[in-house]
């Protein structure tokens, strides 16, 4: 199986590093990832340049690893592009959560939504970072555990993970769609300037058996997406007059 695996962190990510180690027991590994950190960027795509394409300059060990100067949904489509018959897409592991309404921005999320895109098995991984950063290690049998699920089937899928820092139990769950709280918060830089931070924070509590609620309960969140974002129930109402 080629496994070829991206993030939107950026290839000096441990979260990285940590994923390209635990999917090498599934097949072949590539690991084609931004050259600098891309959270955030969504499914931005780069047409008005060029791209590159780079031999990273840290070690995977045993492991093809390249840079690109461009965003994660650029990373797939170059990646996949350049090593033929790719069987399935990682993204990960990503240093924060995506979950709910943070999905729209999520570069890690984008990334695997590219590989479906080109028709190809799409797996977003992330995990909370919380005063410490991801005990790899601890999470590696749960995410060893994932893999081995969601890589059993050829079906053309795309799945969101999401790993609580000390994972008790898997389940599978909805995106939950609850308000947030994407807010301007305002600052001052050294010189007395003013600036602005957009903070993404959750108003509501999670109902029960979504991706949010299986995490604060210290439950692997799966959460089996699709691309049709189309409102069914409008359509039919609509189309119906
Ligand atoms: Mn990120």
């Amino acid at each position: 199986m080629r496994i070829l695996i991206t993030n939107d962190d950026g290839i000096y990510s441990p979260g990285i590093a940590a994923l390209a180690r635990i999917a090498s027991r599934f097949g072949e590994v590539r690991v084609v990832a931004p050259d600098v950190e891309q959270s955030s960027m969504g499914h931005a795509v780069t047409h008005s340049r060029p791209l590159s394409y780079r031999k990273s300059p840290i070690e995977f060990p045993g492991i093809e690893a390249y840079r690109v100067n461009g965003t994660p949904a650029d990373c797939v489509a170059l990646g996949t592009h350049l090593w033929s018959k790719t069987d399935v897409v990682l993204s990960g592991i990503n240093m924060g959560p995506n979950l709910g309404n943070g999905m729209w921005h999520s570069g890690t999320l984008a990334a695997a939504k590219q590989a479906v895109l080109l028709g190809i098995k799409g797996i977003a991984l992330s995990t909370p970072v919380g005063d410490t950063e991801p005990d790899f290690d601890l999470l590696a049998p749960f995410v060893e555990k994932t893999l081995s699920t969601l890589l059993a089937d050829k079906e053309l899928a795309l799945y969101n993970v999401n790993f609580p820092q000390r994972p008790r139990d898997t389940r599978w769950t909805r995106q939950s769609v609850r308000l947030y709280d994407g807010t301007i918060v305002p600052g001052t830089d050294p010189l007395g300037r003013k600036h602005y931070w957009f903070t993404v924070t959750p108003l509501e509590p999670a109902e029960e058996g979504t991706d949010r609620w299986a995490v604060d309960n210290d439950f692997v969140s799966i959460t089996p997406l699709r691309l049709d974002l189309t409102n069914e129930l409008m359509l039919r109402e609509k189309a119906n007059g």
